[in-house]
């Protein structure tokens, strides 16, 4: 049956979280777009939008949906040859559509287990490479935002400071909002702020204190959190959001927890469905949430947000108004 995409359709999308291209010729170079952060580093993947949704899937000549073009304006999605959504597909400005998302430093000294950026071991971009990026993509006339995120390639002092330069020259030369995401230190909140970000980003990634003991053994999951509730002092509540990772093997009961302190301190969760990944294999088991465990547990963030009165769908930077990866609270449900 062909239908718009609606939040129970995504979050089934979002479960399988890949799709198979039969027609090479429906996705240009200028569709496709190739992850350099996090769990999802490395794969290429591609934006389909739909009414006021979108999600991005990964490029998987295994997975059981294909996206196919069924007519000149009209680009679907099947499985087993029955459509499931129709819509379109969207270009990515840079990461994702509408906004310049640059990873900055494409390694990191920790070894999280479930993230292949220490193992991929990529560059570490100039001012000169971002300026350019960032000039590309506002050419287009499209650039709502810019996102700066990064691995640690030295220390996370070092990554703060290369990225409050970064964020200076930039200010000087876009009138567009800026959002950080980065490994927190003692100062970063007050430091990324002054130089002119607007929203910032520090990740719990679980909060399973028993996991994220065992899959980020190097980090300190309170000093992430009190690095939060410090952010949220400097940056202001509905500007400071964190992921929370779904398929590490984490019970729903300690995600609404975990959510519930976020929500608590001013923070907006993003729940964040990952999926194994091959450089990874055999270091950390990942099995990827079904589409009920994320329409669950999205209305119960979005129950939070709304009883602390914080919206998800203020955010300018970065995933939140992206959506592609997440079932969003106040956007996709
Ligand atoms: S939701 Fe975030 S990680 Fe996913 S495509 Fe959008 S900006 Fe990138």
């Amino acid at each position: 049956m062909q239908s718009e995409l609606s939040s129970d359709i995504k979050a089934y999308l979002l479960s399988r979280g890949s799709v198979k291209v039969e027609d090479p010729s429906i996705l240009s170079d200028s569709l496709k777009t190739t992850a350099t952060a996090g769990p999802g580093a490395g794969g290429s993947s591609l934006f389909f939008r739909s009414g006021d949704r979108r999600v991005r899937l990964s490029i998987n000549d295994r997975s059981p949906l294909s996206v196919v073009r069924e007519d000149e304006d009209t680009i679907v999605i099947k499985k087993n040859h029955e459509i499931i959504v129709s819509g379109d597909l969207e270009s990515p400005l840079c990461h994702c559509p509408r906004q310049a998302y640059i990873t900055v430093s494409e390694k990191c000294i920790y070894d999280c287990k479930f993230c292949p950026v220490p193992k991929i071991k990529g560059e570490i971009k100039d001012n000169e490479q971002i300026s350019r990026m960032v000039s590309d993509a506002y050419a287009t006339g499209s650039l709502d935002a810019i996102s700066l995120t990064s691995g640690v390639s030295e220390t996370p002092e070092a990554e703060v400071e290369r990225m409050v330069g970064i964020i200076k020259k930039l200010t000087r030369e876009y009138d567009v909002p800026i959002g950080v995401s980065v490994y927190p230190t003692d100062d970063s909140s007050a430091r990324l702020y002054a130089a002119g970000a607007s929203e910032i980003k520090y990740n719990v990634e679980t909060m399973d204190e028993r996991i994220f003991s065992q899959v980020c053994p190097e980090l300190s999951l309170q000093g992430v959190l009190d690095s939060l509730e410090n952010a949220v002092d400097v940056f202001g509540r509905n500007n400071v959001c964190s992921n929370i990772m779904l398929g590490l093997g984490e019970s729903d009961e300690v995600v609404a927890k975990g959510a519930g302190k976020l929500t608590g301190i001013g923070v907006i969760p993003i729940l964040r469905p990952i999926s194994p990944h091959p450089l990874r294999r055999g270091e950390v088991e990942v099995r990827r949430p079904d589409a009920e465990r994320l329409v669950r547990l999205g209305k119960t963030v979005r129950d939070l947000l709304d009883s602390n009165s914080l919206r998800a769908d203020r955010a300018r930077t970065m995933c939140l108004p992206c959506t592609g990866c997440d079932l969003t609270p106040h956007r996709d449900i």
